[in-house]
Order: structure tokens, then sequence, then C-alpha cells
């Protein structure tokens, strides 16, 4: 199984995480140089998240929001030992595990999200993302017969979460919880305010492309915010959102993390809980742009692996939410408020209308 190289800042493996915070703290450096703004990057929640403060703050709030990304790693990361959702997916089967508020909530939204996609999104997709492994050491196109059999373990609707006891309960052995989907959103909205309650007035956080907004800009402009080109390097655009404060642009992609298989087919890592295959609908990638990080995280996934019919017609009942979805063929949908926040400005992409129907 060969791991593609030519798109270096396309993929989550270690050693591309690693270029990826040389280059992000190479600009801090350059930053600091110049006289105002104060920021850090570095690779937690295994991802790049930098924070860049505008105005207001200082050394603390830097600190106490990378503090907070590193709780929230330590407590909802699946891929990592010790963690309370590691607990969670031990306790499988056999015993409800304590788990503080926060994991809670992130679990209640993920549920909730896979109760709003009729299944399309499922924290309990855990047997089958380990079957793939995608971004990991050991990736592969798993036998058709693991598939077959992790896939019975995959129910959101099974998880047990009490709140009167704090415990989380998978009732069947073998279940297991994957929260990164949405606890990037989380830890997003966390970050924000932390920087807040440390007097920070304008902020910019980015965690692995998942970004929000915080206060007002010094010079009073709205906050502009590019939407990645999935085609490109990272950085590249197909246009750009004015936000106010508060807002986030979340985006899933198939460039997210990914292999090539020894078939030469391209295996990203959002699947589709159905067929424990990656989602294959054309999409390549969906951008939501909202208030609430967390939302617009479990969003994201939810109207990829939804697709775009299914996906544009719920998100057209969600109030303050907007989406853009991008397609195979570089044709981009938009519902019906993101022209007013959006606009595309790249001309190898095409704003197609849905057909209606
Ligand atoms: P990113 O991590 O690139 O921001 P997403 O928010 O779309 O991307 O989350 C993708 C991750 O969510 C996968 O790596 C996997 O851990 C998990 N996942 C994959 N498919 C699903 C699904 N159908 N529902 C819920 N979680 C999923
Ligand atoms: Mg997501």
């Amino acid at each position: 199984m060969s791991r593609t190289t030519n798109r270096p800042a396309r993929s989550a493996f270690a050693s591309t995480l690693c270029a990826a915070l040389c280059m992000a703290l190479c600009a801090v450096a350059a930053a600091s140089c110049s006289a105002a703004p104060r920021d850090r990057a570095d690779l937690v929640i295994g991802t790049v998240c930098s924070v860049r403060i505008l105005d207001g703050g200082d050394r603390r709030a830097l600190d106490a929001a990378f503090e907070r990304l590193r709780g929230i790693e330590a407590s909802m990361s699946a891929n990592a030992e010790g963690t309370v959702v590691a607990a969670i997916n031990a306790g499988a089967g056999a015993v409800p595990v304590p788990a503080p508020a926060d994991v809670r909530y992130v679990i209640r939204k993920a549920l909730s999200y896979a109760e709003l996609s009729g299944g399309a999104f499922d924290p309990t997709i855990g047997p089958v993302v380990k079957l793939w492994n995608i971004g990991m050491d050991g990736e592969r196109i798993p036998a058709p017969e693991e598939i077959a059999e992790a896939l019975p373990l995959v129910d959101a609707s099974a998880v047990a979460v009490d709140d009167a006891a704090s415990t989380v309960f998978l009732p069947r052995a073998g279940m297991m919880l994957d929260l990164g989907a949405i606890a990037k959103g989380y830890a997003a909205d966390e970050v924000a305010r932390v920087l807040l309650e440390h007097r920070v007035k304008a902020a910019v956080v980015d965690l692995g492309g998942n970004v929000k907004v915080v206060g007002r800009k010094p010079d009073g402009s709205p906050w502009r915010i590019g939407i990645q080109d999935p085609f490109d390097d990272r950085g590249s655009r197909i246009g750009i959102a004015e936000l106010e404060g508060g807002a986030t642009v979340v985006t899933s992609g198939v460039y997210e993390r990914y292999f090539i298989g020894d078939d030469g087919a391209h295996y990203h890592h959002i699947l589709d809980p159905a067929t424990g295959y990656p989602a294959r609908n054309g999409l390549v990638s969906v951008t939501v742009i909202s208030s609430s990080s967390i939302d617009a995280d479990g969003l994201s996934t939810t109207l990829f692996s939804l697709g775009l019919e299914r996906g544009m017609a719920l998100v057209e009942t969600l109030d303050h939410v907007e989406a853009v979805f991008i397609d195979e063929d570089r044709r981009v949908y938009q519902s019906s408020g993101a022209g007013k926040l959006f606009k595309l400005d790249n001309p190898a992409f095409t704003l197609t209308a849905l057909p209606s129907r």
C-alpha cells in the first residue's frame, strides 16, 4: 500500500504534521518579529493547532488555550491510551465508565447528529475506523468479511449516557466510540471561550483547518476566512467568507486523510456506516459556516456522508447554518443563505444550482 507523496500538506500522517507544524512555527517566528500579534502553533488533538491573538489578552491566554487543548486530547482521543474514550471502549459489553461532563456533552452532540442524519453520521463507527486505520501506521483495505463483522457493532442508538451517574456505557463487547468527526469543533469552541475569559478581544483559532474567529478585528473590518481548494495545496482557496466575530468555518474533505490502495483507488477517512467503505458520492468537500464549531464539525461530516442532495435538504432546514459543497467536477453548490457570506472567486470552479425536484 503506497502513501501519496505528491501533496504533502494534504494528509495527517505524523511526518506531514511535523512539516506543517514547522511551517506554522516559522510563520509564528516571522510574525513575532513584527510588533503586534501573539501567535502559537503546536501539534495537539492529532493536528496542527494555531492561535493568533490580534487584540487583548497576553501569553497566559495562549498558555490556557493550549492547556485546554491538551485536556481535551487527554480525555477524548480514541487513538491514545489512558483517555476517557479509551476507557469507555475498554468497558464495552461490561461496565458503565465514569465520564466527565464535557465528554458526555460531546458524545450527546454526536448522538444527536447520528439521529438527525438517520445514521449517516455515527460516533460508534470506531470498529470500522480501526480496520482501515486511514492516516495511521498499518492503513489498509480490510477484507469484506472483516467489514461485515465490524458493521453490526456500529449502532449509535445503543449508547447509554447517564448524566445522573456521570457514566457512558457501550452495551456490546467490541463497540468503540470515535469522536474524531466532532471533537475538533468542540475544541475550537473551548479555545474561543478560554481566550475570551482571558480578555482576548480579537483572535483566530485554526485547529487543522477548523477555524473559529473571536471578537472584533482591531480595524473593525469583517473577518475574512478562505475556503480550501480541495484539489490544491493547503492554503489555496476557492473563495473567501466574510464573517462576524464568533463565526466558524469547518470543512470535511476527502483530501484530509487518505491513502492510495494497491488497487490504485483513493480511500479517504469519511466512512459510510451503511457499507463500512469510504463514502463515495461525487463530493470532495463540504464546508459549514455557522457560529458553533462543534455543530459545524458534526454537520460537515454529516453532510458529506449524506451526499449533495440529502445534505443540502438537511442544511436548508437548519437556522443560522450555511454550507458549501464541492464535487469532483469542480462544481460548487451553496445553501440559500451562503451567498451573503461567501464569494467564489476561483475561476477553476463553477457555481452550480441543484436541479429543482
Ligand atoms: P477531519 O478530522 O478531517 O476534520 P471530519 O470532521 O470529517 O474530518 O471527521 C472524520 C473522522 O471522523 C474520521 O477520521 C473518523 O475518525 C470519523 N468518522 C469517519 N466516518 C464517520 C461517520 N460516518 N460518522 C462519524 N464519524 C466518522
Ligand atoms: Mg467533522
